[in-house]
């Protein structure tokens, strides 16, 4: 008979980051994942996921965690894509950056609002990235601190005392990456059910109505319809944003600023994908409701 070590567990957790573009999402996944820095800038569209193992020490027991982290495309907008990529989240890390005060509020506005339309309530836990342009900060990093405090209450307490749900981060540095990425392990290993107050946050999160369908005539609104319809057709949604990567790269796609041609070309090259695996009817009926979702933009 073979006998399980009793300590040997191990649990595998999906954690997404948010943020605004350009905030250092991939480059914080990134640090943490391989260590290393870039200062080259690679625009995500779809989602990259990033797998890392790692161990946590709990209550004298260690429990091996296995992250897959979701590199989320950074730009709001893309509500219909970012809730299909939000389930079945077990924590995020919400990501703002130093040197522009815009992107911590996009954090309460836009991604845990829509994050909570998704999920229940998960562990959260808020970074302000690029600290090491100490001369360009732009806001004090305590206005994070106040909104963290605020959102993770259920589970801060169940926290070591040497880890917090913020942290000022330098994905160039290092400083602080791998303990943001511990402390939301810390948290996800928690059984702790959220009290009532937090439950009452997140209903008035979810009342401040985020949509999650996104308006169809913006370019930006059919694009997120046209990415989301495109996975309907997979069981598995990382190959599905894989092939979305592929195909907005080669159709030339910048996420944040898309044309009616960029559109006009993703439909062409999803249909081309899809020949593949459907039958020409049903490519054909896919590529025409898309193309009228394209060419009825207003932009
Ligand atoms: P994303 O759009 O949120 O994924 O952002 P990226 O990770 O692509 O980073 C955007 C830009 O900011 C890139 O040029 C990075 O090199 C740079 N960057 C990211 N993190 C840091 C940081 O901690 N410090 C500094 N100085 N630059 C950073
Ligand atoms: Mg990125």
């Amino acid at each position: 008979m073979i006998m399980q070590q009793e300590n040997e567990s191990i649990v595998n957790k999906k954690v997404v980051l948010l943020g605004d573009s350009s905030v250092g999402k991939t480059s914080l996944i990134r640090r943490y994942v391989q260590d290393v820095f870039d200062d080259a800038y690679i625009m995500t569209i779809g989602s990259k996921v990033s797998r890392k193992e790692m161990k946590i020490l709990k209550e004298g027991e260690e429990t091996k965690v296995n992250l897959m982290i979701w590199d989320v495309l950074g730009r709001e907008g893309y509500s219909s894509l970012h809730s299909r990529t939000f389930a079945g989240v077990h924590g995020a890390i919400l990501v703002s950056d130093i040197t522009r005060h815009e992107t911590l509020g996009t954090l309460e506005r836009y991604w845990t609002p829509l994050l909570f339309k998704v999920v229940d309530y998960i562990p959260l836990v808020f970074v302000c990235n690029k600290t090491d342009l100490t001369d360009k900060a732009a806001y004090d990093p305590k206005e994070m601190y106040d909104i963290a405090s605020k959102y993770t209450a259920g589970f801060s307490d169940e926290l070591p005392p040497d880890y917090a749900t913020n942290y000022q981060t330098s994905a160039k540095t290092g400083k602080n990456v791998n303990k943001a990425f511990e402390s939301l392990s810390h948290m996800m290993l928690s059984k702790k059910i959220p009290m009532d107050p937090i439950k009452e946050l997140y209903e008035s999160l979810i009342a401040m109505g985020v949509y999650r369908q996104s308006d169809k005539t913006t370019l930006i609104g059919a694009l997120d319809a046209i990415l989301v319809d495109f996975c309907e057709g997979f069981d598995d949604d990382r190959l599905a944003m894989s092939l979305i990567r592929q195909e907005t790269v080669r159709a030339g796609i910048d996420v944040r600023q898309p044309s009616k041609d960029g559109l006009l070309k993703v439909v062409e090259y999803f249909a081309e994908v899809e020949a593949e695996y459907l039958d020409e009817t049903k490519v054909n009926e896919n590529r025409k409701r898309r193309m009228l979702w394209a060419k009825d933009t207003k932009e």
